[in-house]
């Protein structure tokens, strides 16, 4: 499409989008008296209108049943997490057995690395981006000195090469060859949360197994905003949290992936708990631990059902838009957010002050696009903070701009390029 930087030709996307209605099914903070243009729901997703009336059933239930709540509320509690099962399995690409709503991101990711993280003397390393969350990070070092070895000799990490900003795929392969022999586990965010590359997970998933490795994602930016065909692309395992694009509210409950393959093993060591008890006999109390054949068995206790009431509603909202139709726009969105950027940079001469990192080529980016700023980036963006544009500023020197298609409309872009001119015209 030939796009055009002007508010009628926003206008005019913004008629042609189907849908537009569901930003009206969301709260957005004021700002003189007016929404925001909220551009950070790749960091904390705005709150659906519903998600008050799912949260306040729960609460009367609790009052009105107190302990009889488990059966006896509405939905009854006992059987809570899997009311969130099938929409959570549409979003990513799993099939419902697969998929499960649990903890927090940081606790599943140490919960999943249990049982996919087993090195051995020979095999024991794992590739990671350089660059990964430092939750992430944390994390994998240690789990690595929790197994005794040193993770300056296990975890391997992907930079991009001099000059550039991401990651090539040809590199992830050939670190991956490189180490096929001591290679235990692959496990990287995708899309990175700074830059916003997006990885091949498919492609990388394969070349993981034939070096005989697991391969798992932490999909935190990823769940709610990439195309996602985990159990087709024979991912071994995935977790997530539910704050960023699913909306679920802030410190929501997490959720996670475990291939089919790995559900029907039940020898799988892992840290179990009640909840991932048969539910057949999880209430006759048996003393040893009987894995459901299924995600579920990595349940450790019973159900948050406030934060999960709170997902609950927003995940019925994806549901509603469709997740094909929610990625269609997604890509115009960034699309368009792409080109307004490219037109601001140029008219204002900013090509050696504003980069666009997040790579160009359509398969490697999602909602976010990442802008390096050279100078001046902390100006530019207290600048759109207080012409009420909600972005979102990384240390040492990225802008994060993430339009999503439940609630951002094309007029919140367009707008966004007038306040970048401005501000780069103040701050040269
Ligand atoms: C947001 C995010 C986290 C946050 O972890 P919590 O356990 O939810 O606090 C971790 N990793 C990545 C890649 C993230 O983007």
């Amino acid at each position: 499409m030939q796009f055009i930087n002007s508010a009628d030709f926003a206008a005019q996307l913004d008629e042609q989008d189907n849908l537009k209605s569901f930003r009206q099914q969301f709260l957005f903070p004021q700002h003189q008296h007016k929404d925001v243009i909220y551009f950070c729901g790749n960091s904390l997703g705005l709150q659906p209108k519903q998600t008050r009336d799912y949260v306040l059933q729960e609460l009367n239930d609790w009052k009105n049943f107190g302990v009889e709540g488990h059966f006896m509320a509405k939905n009854p509690w006992y059987p809570y997490h899997e009311f969130l099962r099938d929409n959570m399995a549409l979003i990513a690409g799993a099939m419902p057995s697969e998929t499960v709503v649990m903890n927090s991101l940081t606790a599943n990711i140490h919960f999943m690395l249990v049982s996919f993280y087993k090195p051995t003397s020979s095999r024991f390393k794992i590739i990671c981006e350089g660059s990964a969350f430092p939750s992430d990070q944390y994390a994998l070092q240690t789990q690595v000195k929790f197994h005794g070895f040193n993770p300056d000799e296990t975890i391997i990490e992907l930079h991009p090469r001099s000059g550039e900003y991401t990651i090539r795929h040809e590199d992830i392969l050939s670190t991956i060859t490189k180490h096929k022999d001591e290679l235990a586990l692959i496990f990287l965010g995708n899309p990175n949360y700074y830059t916003g590359q997006v990885f091949d997970m498919a492609g990388i998933t394969q070349a993981g197994h034939a070096a005989d490795a697991l391969v798992g994602f932490d999909l935190a930016h990823g769940i709610g905003n990439l195309e996602l065909h985990l159990h087709d692309w024979n991912v071994d395992f995935a977790v997530w949290c539910s704050y960023k694009y699913l909306n679920a509210g802030p410190g929501g409950v997490a959720g996670a992936f475990v291939h089919q393959k790995h559900c029907n093993n039940t020898e799988l060591i892992r840290f179990a708990g009640w909840w991932g008890n048969d539910p057949q006999t999880r209430f006759t109390m048996p003393h040893d631990f009987i894995p459901v054949k299924s995600a579920d068995a990595w349940q450790l206790s019973n159900a948050p059902v406030l934060p999960m009431a709170a997902l609950r509603a927003s995940l019925e909202i994806f549901a509603e838009a469709g997740v094909q139709n929610l990625i269609k726009k997604r890509k115009l969105m960034n699309d368009f957010l792409r080109f307004i950027i490219g037109d601001i940079i140029s008219k204002t001469n900013s090509e050696k002050n504003i980069i666009m990192i997040t790579p160009e080529n359509e398969s490697e980016r999602a909602a976010q696009v990442s802008m390096l700023c050279k100078h001046n980036g902390k100006k530019i963006h207290g600048y759109l903070t207080e012409q009420g544009i909600i972005a979102d500023w990384r240390e040492p020197e990225v802008l994060r701009i993430a339009p999503v298609p439940l609630y951002n409309s094309f007029n919140d872009i367009y707008q966004f390029g007038k306040c970048l001119h401005e501000a780069l015209l103040l701050n040269k």
